[in-house]
């Protein structure tokens, strides 16, 4: 099924929706052995349902031993500055939410953060 919400940011065509991470998920692994196209799941804040971004796009990151999130979870870390800089902007493209980017008070990393201000 195509969004007729949610359009590719380089493509402009319509993205894939999938109703659960299951679904999506098996998409993608479909899409891997068929085309060798690595993808990942991500659930959208702006339709509530799954998309599949490429992997390419992806930054690496790590949880944070110190940080939690307003939900209790642990932060993902990034390594950089720049990498933090490129998730942000990715969030912000594909779920249209600004987040600021500081540094961790208690590790090398970078943390993103939804912005109030
Ligand atoms: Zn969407
Ligand atoms: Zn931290």
């Amino acid at each position: 099924m195509k969004s007729d919400t949610c359009f590719g940011k380089m493509s402009g065509e319509p993205l894939s929706v999938y109703f659960d991470e299951e679904e999506a998920q098996s998409a993608a692994e479909y899409s891997k052995e068929i085309y060798n196209n690595e993808l990942s799941p991500y659930k959208c804040n702006k339709c509530d349902f799954w998309h599949l971004s490429p992997k390419s796009r992806l930054t690496p990151s790590e949880k944070c031993q110190r940080c939690t999130a307003g939900d209790g979870s642990y932060k993902d870390t990034y390594r950089t500055n720049k990498e933090a800089n490129t998730r942000a902007d990715i969030i912000f493209n594909e779920q249209g939410i600004n987040l600021r980017i500081y540094k961790c008070k208690y590790s090398a990393g970078w943390h993103l953060t939804k912005s109030h201000y």
